[in-house]
């Protein structure tokens, strides 16, 4: 207990150097150039990164964690009988977790899902390898995760959708919203003493098309999948600096030094909740 909160310490001592160390650099660049700018190469680990619930992350006992990336299976035509509108819509993503574990029990409701309209062989490979790319940290033994085809075994799914839909069935074309992740979170202090937690899929939905129509660009599908990975990691916010791949912006599309440095620390702080 003591050791760990020794650990704590050490870690905001290292947070207020970094934001130190922002602070300095900003100031400097204001004096020779760019005015007002937010400093696009400082590092800091971003608060957002917390939910409302606290700190959620996986225990190194659910790795490697497994991955299934469907190719180009949609959701969307489970239809819920009260709504008429398919179960997976975004006004309802506490659900989606549920309705993939009642999927993957179901072979034959499982193979009658669709391929999402505009999802071309191109949007796994853009899928895959972004996600891929959080594959940087194993190294560093925090981290593990392998990439499953068995649908029966995964931790994490990924599906497609033309486009995201509310409850009553309309299209959502505000914003660029390229992808939407949900899990069911259990509290590690009820696991930790000894509660059964029934453990749910986190699901990952990313969008086949842009705007009101078009293919979705294969750079966008993969930074659209390396930021709903990097939800699904459990960074639950956003950054608000732009350049950050887990801002709404998805940054340059890639993980940004202070997503990487958000990621490490979330994993050094002991979990509220388990996915
Ligand atoms: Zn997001």
């Amino acid at each position: 207990m003591k050791h760990r909160a020794r650990l704590t310490i050490c870690i905001i001592g290292l947070l207020f150097a970094m934001l130190g160390l922002s602070v300095g650099k900003a100031s400097a660049q204001r004096q020779t150039q760019r005015p007002a700018q937010q400093n696009p190469g400082a590092v800091r680990v971003y608060p957002e990164f917390k939910s409302q619930f606290g700190v959620i992350r996986w225990l190194k006992e659910q790795m490697p964690l497994r991955v299934f990336i469907s190719r180009g299976l949609s959701l969307d035509s489970v239809i819920d009988p009260q709504l008429g509108a398919p179960v997976a819509n975004v006004d309802n993503l506490s659900a989606w977790p549920g309705l993939v574990a009642q999927l993957i029990e179901n072979p034959q409701q499982w193979n009658s899902l669709g391929i999402a309209e505009g999802y071309v062989d191109g949007h796994y490979q853009a899928a895959y390898e972004g996600i891929a790319s959080w594959k940087v940290f194993e190294k560093e033994g925090f981290l593990s995760y392998q990439f499953t085809n068995d649908p029966s075994e995964a931790d994490i799914y990924v599906f497609f959708t033309k486009q995201f839909v509310n409850k009553m069935g309309m299209a959502l074309f505000a914003n660029d919203i390229r992808g939407y992740t949900s899990k069911t979170n259990f509290p590690y202090k009820a696991i930790l003493a000894g509660g059964q937690a029934n453990f749910k899929p986190v699901v990952i939905v990313l969008r086949t098309t842009e705007g009101r129509g078009g293919s979705m660009p294969l750079g966008k599908m993969k930074a659209a999948a390396t930021h709903e990975f990097g939800h699904a990691l459990g960074i639950e916010g956003h950054s608000t600096n732009a350049s950050d791949l887990m801002s709404v912006y998805y940054g340059r599309g890639v993980i940004s030094p202070s997503d990487a440095a958000t990621l490490r620390y979330l994993y050094r702080l002991q979990p509220d909740l388990i996915p």
